[in-house]
């Protein structure tokens, strides 16, 4: 096994542990840019790509989860348990929603593939309350 020595040092630690520390802090899903722009004033030679790293290195431990999007920029969530998200189609908000993780659909997924199922991920799509405010107003 490779030690990763830049990874451990004190001053990556500090930086890594900020990051988190943001992510905690917000129920927004951020994008790393935005998590970059928060802790650049303290942080003066952090980089995009060292926020973009620790991110990996959070997630590869599920100390954070990963947001993909086909298509747009990843964001990231600092809860890591399982929970259900909603995305706005027309802002591009991500809101969790309170509505429990549904263990039967874990069940149902591994009798029709076989698989050893161990989690799901589901997302809802559509408009939030701002937008349809806006888009109805004469
Ligand atoms: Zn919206
Ligand atoms: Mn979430």
């Amino acid at each position: 096994m490779i030690t990763d020595k830049k990874a451990t040092s004190p001053r990556n630690t500090r930086q890594r542990e900020a990051i988190a520390r943001v992510l905690a802090e917000t129920t927004s899903h951020p994008t790393a840019a935005w998590i970059y722009d928060k802790l650049k004033a303290d942080f003066p030679d952090l980089s995009l790509g060292t926020v973009y790293r620790n991110l990996s290195f959070l997630s590869d431990r599920g100390l954070i989860r990963v947001l993909r999007s086909g298509s747009g920029t990843d964001r990231f969530d600092g809860n890591a348990s399982g929970h259900y998200h909603v995305v706005c189609e027309s802002c591009g908000k991500v809101e969790d929603i309170a509505m429990e993780s549904d263990a039967a659909l874990d069940e149902r997924a591994e009798t029709l593939s076989g698989y050893r199922v161990s989690s799901h991920r589901l997302d809802f799509f559509g408009v939030c309350p701002a937008c349809r405010d806006r888009h109805t107003v004469s």
